[in-house]
């Protein structure tokens, strides 16, 4: 039997959760680690389609487009248990092209849904502080987060733990990772859960196995949740934590936070 979702939530392989909620798309790049994005991929080939999806403009398929009327979706989200959703993961919700209407609200619905829990990823960490300056005391059923992959953009792990907010996730998406990376000293200490991860996609940036384990040391050190996602061996990436060498196993299962 089909099994129907509220429209803009939909069910998800990411790996990491099991649903996405969509309330706007689309993004443009702002650094090294945005070359070969998923979200900009996925665009193209569903702009690409016969009947292309609400918002995706064949001239221009990873344009910013916000749908307001998908804005309540997670409230009727019917799950017997909490549910981890990821929001705007085929864009960036603080975009500066999206409405300080939408992200308000966006808020709003998250504070709402206490069943679920609520997967925030931006890389725009300066536009997000100000939308949530404005919200006051955020939902703390929220995971907040920013992606790291270079040195370059370290200066963001500050940058999320200097937003002053609740009592929610701090989470850090380490992908793609590009080059051996260093955390600041004590940086990670307010990091509740690092999500690790390669470049993957038919066009790749190479990864080594030992930048890594080198990041799950630190993060271990630092008491950070770890789950890894993929792992470089050899020419290919691998999903399969049985294929993976013995420290990096254990953290192919999801830990705590990512429970559902
Ligand atoms: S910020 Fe994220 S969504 Fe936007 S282009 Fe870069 S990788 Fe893609």
């Amino acid at each position: 039997m089909p099994v129907y979702y509220p429209a803009g939530i939909t069910h998800t392989d990411i790996g990491y959760f099991s649903f996405h909620w969509q309330p706007m798309k689309g993004c443009t790049e702002c650094c090294n680690l945005c070359k070969f994005c998923f979200a900009k991929r996925q665009a193209i080939i569903m702009a690409g389609r016969e009947n292309p999806p609400e918002g995706y403009d064949p001239a221009d398929p990873f344009a910013v487009v916000e749908f307001p009327h998908r804005l309540t979706a997670p409230l009727q989200l019917r799950r017997r248990r909490s549910t981890l959703i990821g929001v705007c993961f085929m864009g960036d919700l603080f975009h500066k092209y999206v409405s300080a209407e939408l992200q308000q609200r966006v808020l709003d619905t998250i504070e709402q849904t206490t069943q679920h829990r609520f997967l925030l990823l931006t890389q725009r960490l300066g536009h997000a502080r100000r939308a949530f300056k404005k919200y006051g005391e955020l939902p703390s059923n929220m995971y907040v987060g920013t992606t790291v992959g270079s040195m370059k953009t370290m200066p963001r792990v500050q940058q999320l733990n200097a937003l002053e907010y609740h009592s929610g996730v701090n989470w850090l998406s380490v992908d793609p990772v590009l080059e051996p990376l260093t955390f600041p000293p004590g940086q990670l200490d307010n990091v509740d859960l690092a999500v690790i991860s390669p470049e993957t996609g038919p066009v790749r940036r190479t990864c080594r196995q030992e930048w890594l384990r080198s990041i799950v040391a630190q993060c271990e050190a630092a008491n950070t949740e770890i789950f890894i996602m993929q792992m470089p061996i050899g020419d290919t990436i691998s999903k399969d934590p049985a294929e993976w060498p013995d420290w990096a196993r254990p953290y192919g299962e999801k830990p705590p936070l990512l429970q559902q």
